[in-house]
């Protein structure tokens, strides 16, 4: 019984963390730097084991300086490997505006927003009521 209760736990978990490989993230630095002071934006794709964000995704038209552009439903390929958004801030807060999150709620489980100087403290990723996640950078 405390066996079978201890895995349980275990894998609760491992479900709900979410990892991130390094290049994947200086990626995102990079274009968010690159197109700076205009957002960019674009989707996270998961590999094979659908835990760790190993790939961003571009849609034509995306850097716009319009990140909300990104989100229009029609723009979006059908494809379950695509678990969330990304998005850079050109100010100094990495959390989710009113407008963020309610498009968050439409799609997607987890995001991530970059603000400058857009390096590794300056990031964050939240759940689709915008509450902080934690995730591991691998
Ligand atoms: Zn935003």
């Amino acid at each position: 019984m405390l066996i079978f209760k201890w895995r349980k736990n275990k894998v609760e978990q491992n479900k709900k963390r979410w990892k991130i490989e390094k290049k994947c993230l200086d990626l995102i630095f990079e274009s968010a730097r690159s197109v700076y002071p205009k957002e960019f934006a674009g989707l996270l794709r998961v590999d094979d084991s659908k835990r760790i964000i190993s790939e961003v995704v571009l849609l034509p038209g995306t850097i716009s300086g319009d990140s909300h552009a990104i989100f229009q439903m029609h723009m979006r390929p059908i494809d379950f490997s695509l678990i969330g958004t990304i998005h850079s801030h050109p100010s100094y807060s990495f959390y989710p505006s009113g407008a963020d999150i309610q498009l968050f709620q439409k799609f997607g489980k987890v995001h991530i927003i970059t603000a400058n100087p857009f390096n590794d403290i300056s990031w964050g990723a939240f759940d689709y009521m915008g509450k902080k996640l934690d995730i591991e950078v691998i």
